[in-house]
């Protein structure tokens, strides 16, 4: 251990959430699922870490939640605690607000859920690849409020234990899975059980239910999938042990136990959700040749940066999301090499430059201030990207022993704990770098300024630059089947980087003589289509056009819809088309993209 102490953990004051009062410790939450009636119905049951003398009240998040009765004792017993909600808050939701007695141990609500819950998706059997319904959540940023009373800040953790019923006939047909130790079997009586005895804050509290089976990978690593989806699942995934070892020989052990994934149905609204022990992936990412695997070399990671050591407010975002990107591109580099991270990089780099000439001048800086917005709106590539470049700059700055030993370091030292921007920067000026070495760095601009350093690396890839030179020779008049031999290697990342590369607007022949070349309309892998079918529009190339309306009527993850449904609206007569569309797959999407897609699809 190094002389210099750490940093005292304190909460920082979070502006998206309402929690004040005691620590709490422990949850204990009974829920019965009903389909039927699209609510969860039971009770949260909250342990204080020590018996209340300094506070009288306790203050939680609700968000569209029915508080029925309200006591402080475990037991639910004797008369109720004298409670209020406040005034609602579109995005923040109510602060309930429970008197507490001396000596208060424990407090129990009794509770539902509203069919509206934002962070609940109730599938109809036709939504999923089999013929039962399905529920998932998706807590983060701020909506594990809309299913449980908690306090939903990142900064507040707690560990946990669930009791959870299956309502209804089909329940012996449906497994409910958490971000917890989980079952391997369906049970007939529909009853499960989890814990999950490591403290974890309450974005990363999940529910999965649904007629799933599972299909071990290795003592510790699984795939829960519908059985339609699970044979094509443990094959994409079949390296999944291989990387949990890449990443601990990196940072250090894992420490949740089970690492399982759980491919959920094509209308989850992110790539992945990197909830404790069950990381949540869309079926998206089985493209059938383990090419898009670098996303759950992602949710990986963030079993340590992120749920290990967690951001402290949504405005210190990058600390989990920019670390993230970093160790996942590592994690690929030991897994393929690093020609294969070079193009990882390379095309988050690119990511990067787009959103920032996007923003302009206003481009936000690493540190966010969401204050008084949804978080969920202002989380953009900058947290990820230039998150993951400071990495890199500290990296050639430092050497990879130096900046491996500190990271490994960072995560024991503040495991469990909580951390903001101002910390780590203190931290980072102490534990790694010298004087000289911090003015060299700079750390003010990479943090609070907007755009890039001067100094921030650039990646450079040679398959790229392979894909480089197969465009020029495009562009001077080569016909696209005449470079076959060039592109039948390519992987994922080649025909996306070619993508990208080719002028944003060419005439409706060129695209049809790329089509006929290289198939793109007819590829399965859902992030070339994404790629391509803006190309497509903007040249008008109709046969594209029933496979663009199938992918999105049943696509749901948002960052590959936006991009399209701007698309459509730029092209001639595109708004009407793009509601048309947007009206049919709706229903299809969860909140968190319905949120974002409405605001883009409004007026006429
Ligand atoms: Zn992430």
């Amino acid at each position: 251990m190094s002389p210099i102490s750490a940093p005292t953990p304190s909460l920082t004051l979070d502006p998206h959430s309402f929690a004040q009062g005691p620590a709490l410790a422990h949850l204990m939450l009974a829920l019965a699922v009903d389909f039927a009636n699209q609510t969860l119905a039971g009770s949260a049951t909250w342990r204080l870490a020590t018996p209340s003398a300094e506070f009288t009240e306790l203050v939680l998040d609700t968000r569209d939640l029915v508080i029925e009765q309200v006591w402080a004792n475990a037991a639910g017993t004797g008369p109720e605690a004298p409670h209020t909600l406040g005034t609602p808050d579109a995005t923040l939701g109510q602060a309930l607000r429970i008197a507490l007695p001396a000596g208060t141990a424990a407090v129990r609500i009794a509770y539902r859920t509203s069919p509206q819950a934002a962070a609940l998706q109730w599938l109809a059997p036709a939504q999923t690849a089999g013929r039962y319904p399905f529920l998932f959540t998706q807590s983060q940023a701020i909506l594990a409020r809309t299913w449980l009373p908690c306090p939903d800040s990142p900064g507040r953790r707690f560990s946990y234990e669930a009791g959870v019923e299956i309502l209804g006939e089909e329940r012996g047909q449906l497994l409910a899975l958490m971000s917890a130790e989980n079952p391997q079997a369906t049970a007939a009586d529909g009853h499960y059980h989890f814990r999950q005895l490591q403290p974890v804050p309450a974005y990363l509290l999940a529910l999965a239910v649904g007629r799933l089976d599972f299909a071990p990978l290795s003592t510790r690593t699984g795939i829960y999938a519908e059985p339609a989806t699970l044979p094509r699942a443990t094959h994409e995934f079949g390296e999944l042990d291989h990387m949990v070892q890449a990443a601990e020989q990196l940072y250090g052990n894992y420490r949740w136990g089970r690492y399982d994934l759980l491919v959920l149905p094509s209308s989850f609204p992110f790539g992945g959700m990197e909830n404790p022990c069950l990381t949540f992936v869309t079926p998206n990412i089985l493209a059938g040749d383990r090419s898009l695997t670098s996303l759950v070399a992602h949710e990986l990671a963030h079993s340590w940066s992120g749920n290990l050591v967690t951001n402290a407010t949504w405005n210190d975002f990058w600390l989990n999301e920019g670390f993230t990107v970093y160790f996942e591109r590592r994690i690929m580099e030991q897994l393929y090499g690093r020609p294969y991270a070079d193009m990882l990089q390379v095309l988050g780099e690119a990511d990067l430059h787009h959103t920032l000439q996007e923003l302009g001048p206003a481009s936000a800086a690493t540190r966010l201030h969401l204050a008084g917005r949804n978080p969920d709106d202002g989380l953009n590539d900058i947290a990820y990207e230039k998150g993951c470049l400071l990495l890199l700059t500290l990296e050639h700055l430092v050497g990879r022993p130096r900046l491996d030993a500190f990271i490994t370091e960072y995560f024991a030292r503040f495991a469990f704990q909580s951390m903001d921007t101002d910390r780590f920067a203190s931290y980072l000026t102490q534990a790694l770098l010298t004087p000289a070495e911090a003015a060299h760095l700079n750390l003010p601009a990479w943090l609070d300024g907007p755009g890039l350093p001067p100094g921030a690396p650039t990646a450079t890839s040679a398959r790229l630059a392979g894909v480089d030179a197969v465009l020029a020779r495009l562009a001077t008049g080569t016909p696209p089947a005449e470079l076959h031999y060039i592109t039948k290697e390519w992987s994922s990342q080649e025909w996306e980087h070619f993508l990208r590369g080719l002028p944003p607007t060419l005439p409706a022949e060129a695209v049809a003589r790329l089509d006929a070349a290289f198939h793109f309309t007819a590829s399965g892998n859902a992030e070339l289509l994404a790629a391509w079918f803006p190309l497509a529009l903007r040249a008008g190339y109709a046969p594209a056009d029933a496979a663009l309306e199938n992918f999105l009527r049943h696509v749901g993850r948002r960052k590959l819809l936006v991009p399209l449904y701007r698309a459509l609206l730029g092209t001639p007569g595109g708004r009407a088309r793009a509601q048309r569309i947007y009206q049919l797959a709706r229903p299809n999407y969860h909140s968190v993209a319905t949120g974002t897609l409405d605001a883009l699809l409004a007026g006429g």
